[in-house]
């Protein structure tokens, strides 16, 4: 039967701490039995290097444990003191020359159980009730299952809401009915809401009123079939601007089965405003180039003396009207307008001179005709007039009004009078473009050759010739 018996009453509750009592029990319950029984002792050596290392060890772990405990600065401070004491007692009976070893050990063992009765089973457990005190601040290892698991998830959440609220992007979670119960900061932010609970805010007040159908249909239409969908769609800032968002709503599952949502959307509206001020430029650019395009077209068919179709122009443009008016069954006419020794013009007033006279010669046509008539420069100094739905006698009035108005212009570069002989040839049967206008080239020499300023029908058509 050892002299002392363990009692879990004995343990501090600290693993450590229990353990390095246990060892004292155990030697002095060793000591005991070999001074009871007569039995070998261990050599003083052996004994005192034991008892300071149990000091050493245990008493440095144990005062660092009271700083730890509710017990007072002075409680402590005694402790130590006693603790001190147990090494100078232990050194006073080692130093001691005038004992035997048995006497030595006596004293060591008197000493270790007055040790244990005083210090361990009254001043320590003293210790191990301030520290379960200290513990009803709960620590780690002092936590219920429950507890613990509430921890963890309040430092997910905290963790997740520090993580959403420093992300760039927009993010909001739903239940089922696909409101928001959560939205992080940057949501708040944005809309210039206070932070708070996600669920007393009307979100979809926000949105853009013409977005908000579109909206609302896809939120629902994840809700109901489980996929993902993207959507630009506005919202109104803080500040009542409407910034432009990008967002991404994805199913929450749980089993299979759609348990709500959630979303993560980019504010894009500086994007858009890149895209947009793109878009209007490429826009402009467009039209710019289509109305360039135009004005080149238009410069490709205009004369640039006088204004009047060029020569391609006017080419096509009888070929065209030949083609119509045959289709139709319709007249049309042309009149070869020349004007009379313009060479002698150049040479007496000058190639300017001549160049004014031409335009002038330009403008006396076109004023005298329809405006459904057609007239161009077919080159030099020759024009040509198309007239269309009109027959011989019609192109013989039209060329007769336009050689008097040129013979009566009082042409402002030049001393004497400008006069032109006009040829006039109608449309005849299976005739195309180019043999119409040979045939009013024709008959404008003939008027050359009978004396100039004259009118004269093509050859085969009524020769009504008219003169001044
Ligand atoms: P005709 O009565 O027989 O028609 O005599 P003409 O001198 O008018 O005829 P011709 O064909 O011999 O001469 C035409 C002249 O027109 C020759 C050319 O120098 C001149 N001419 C052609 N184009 C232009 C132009 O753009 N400007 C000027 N100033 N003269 C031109
Ligand atoms: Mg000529
Ligand atoms: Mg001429």
């Amino acid at each position: 039967m050892p002299l002392f018996q363990w009692n879990p009453l004995f343990e501090t509750g600290n693993q450590r701490i229990d353990d390095q009592h246990r060892k004292l029990f155990e030697l002095t319950n060793r000591l005991a039995h070999a001074v009871q029984n007569g039995e070998n002792l261990p050599t003083l050596a052996v004994l005192v290097a034991e008892l300071r290392d149990y000091a050493a060890t245990h008493f440095c772990d144990e005062e660092q444990l009271m700083r730890c405990s509710a017990l007072t600065h002075r409680e402590i401070e005694r402790h130590a003191c006693v603790h001190a004491s147990f090494i100078e007692k232990v050194d006073e009976v080692a130093a001691r020359t005038d004992l035997s070893d048995e006497e030595a050990t006596g004293a060591f063992l008197e000493l270790l159980i007055t040790w244990l009765v005083t210090h361990i089973l009254k001043l320590d457990r003293r210790v191990a009730r301030a520290l379960l005190e200290r513990a009803t601040a709960p620590a780690d290892d002092d936590m219920s299952a429950e507890q613990v698991l509430v921890a963890a998830l309040m430092e997910t959440e905290k963790r997740f809401r520090m993580l959403s609220d420093e992300a760039p992007s927009l993010i909001w979670i739903s239940g089922a009915s696909g409101r928001r119960d959560f939205a992080n900061k940057p949501w708040f932010d944005l809309v210039g809401a206070e932070l708070g609970p996600a669920s007393a805010i009307d979100w979809s007040g926000f949105v853009h009123p013409d977005d908000r159908r579109s909206y609302a249909a896809c939120i629902a239409d994840v809700l109901a079939n489980g996929h993902t969908a993207s959507l630009e769609f506005r919202v109104r800032t803080g500040s009542g601007e409407w910034a432009w968002v990008r967002e991404k709503i994805s199913p929450r599952t749980n089993r299979g089965r759609c348990i709500g949502l959630i979303a993560a959307a980019t504010d894009v509206t500086s994007i858009k405003q890149s895209e947009d001020l793109i878009a209007d430029a490429s826009g402009r650019l467009e039209r710019e180039v289509s109305e360039r395009t135009l004005q080149l077209q238009q410069l490709a068919l205009i004369d640039p003396l006088t204004g009047l179709a060029n020569r391609r122009s006017l080419l096509e443009h009888i070929d065209a009207d030949v083609v119509h008016a045959a289709g139709h069954g319709d007249a049309l006419s042309l009149l070869f307008v020349d004007v009379d020794r313009f060479k002698r013009i150049n040479d007496s007033f000058g190639h300017a001179a001549g160049d004014s006279a031409l335009i002038e010669v330009a403008g006396v046509i076109k004023g005298s005709l329809r405006g459904s008539d057609f007239v161009g420069r077919l080159g030099g100094e020759e024009f040509v007039a198309v007239l269309p739905s009109t027959g011989l006698a019609g192109a013989e009035h039209a060329a007769e009004t336009i050689r008097r108005k040129v013979a009566e212009h009082g042409f402002r570069d030049l001393d004497g009078g400008v006069t032109v002989s006009i040829g006039i040839a109608s449309l005849q049967h299976a005739e195309d473009g180019a043999a119409l206008l040979a045939r009013a080239d024709h008959a404008m020499l003939r008027a050359k050759r009978s004396g100039r300023n004259r009118c004269c029908a093509a050859e085969g058509e009524d020769l009504d010739r008219l003169s001044a």
